[in-house]
């Protein structure tokens, strides 16, 4: 069994890794803060133990990405997130971006389409941590009506367009981030529900996600 050891060389790179994000120009304390308390290189194959705090992404199980730290502090500044706040997250993937959420005091509903990412987090010690978030294995362009409304949605993989779903589940004033665009290249967008399910829409900077993709894969 692996053991998960958070070593003070760890905490020094992580500890740079935060510096040098907040250069590039993060400034919400809260994101920069949970990240500094959450060991990144748990959430990866112990093979990239010396590289995990570069800022880049990593691949993880199923062809899938534990996403730049610059992104996840970037999308996760943009949720203006408040304690407390209920936040849906489309993408599980390793779970680190879930972490940051729970680590700043929401209630984080997490969905996976890949059932085995999805049972490796049900098997994964350091999120028994995090009460606050639940897991599930469902496809996101449905959203979890159940649970619905949210204050804040992120969708950490590459939309085509807007699920509209998704805005539905949102209450009125909550905002959504989301990455919108073809295979290579998304525009981030955050989202923000008026009256009825008419939205306001601002643009920010280009990102490359791995595709968000519809139906749930056993
Ligand atoms: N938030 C993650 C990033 C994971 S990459 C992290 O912090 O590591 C994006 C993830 O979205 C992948 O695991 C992929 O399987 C998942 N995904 C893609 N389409 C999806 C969909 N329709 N519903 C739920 N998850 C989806």
């Amino acid at each position: 069994m692996r053991v998960f050891e958070d070593t003070y060389r760890h905490k020094g790179m992580r500890k740079q890794l935060v510096d040098s994000i907040k250069t590039k120009g993060i400034t919400d304390e809260r994101v920069l803060q949970a990240m500094l308390h959450i060991p990144r290189h748990f959430f990866m194959d112990s093979a990239f133990d010396k590289i995990a705090y570069e800022d880049r992404a990593f691949p993880i199980a199923e062809n899938q990405t534990i996403s730049q730290p610059y992104t996840v502090a970037y999308q996760t500044q943009l949720l203006e997130l408040k304690p407390f706040e209920k936040v849906l997250e489309i993408g599980t993937g390793s779970a680190y971006q879930a972490c940051v959420l729970a680590e700043m005091g929401a209630q984080v509903f997490s969905i996976e389409r890949q059932k085995n990412l999805f049972d490796h987090n049900k098997a994964f010690p350091f999120l028994k941590r995090y009460p606050n978030i639940k897991f599930f294995y469902g496809d996101g362009y449905e959203g979890l009506p159940t649970f619905a409304p949210f204050d804040k949605v992120i969708v950490t993989a590459a939309a085509p367009y807007v699920p509209p779903k998704l805005i539905e589940q949102l209450k009125t004033g909550g905002k959504m981030v989301i990455p919108v665009g073809d295979s290579k290249v998304q525009r981030m967008l955050r989202i923000t529900k008026q009256q009825g399910n008419a939205v306001e829409e601002e643009e920010f900077d280009n990102f490359s996600f791995v595709p968000m993709v519809g139906g749930r894969n056993s």
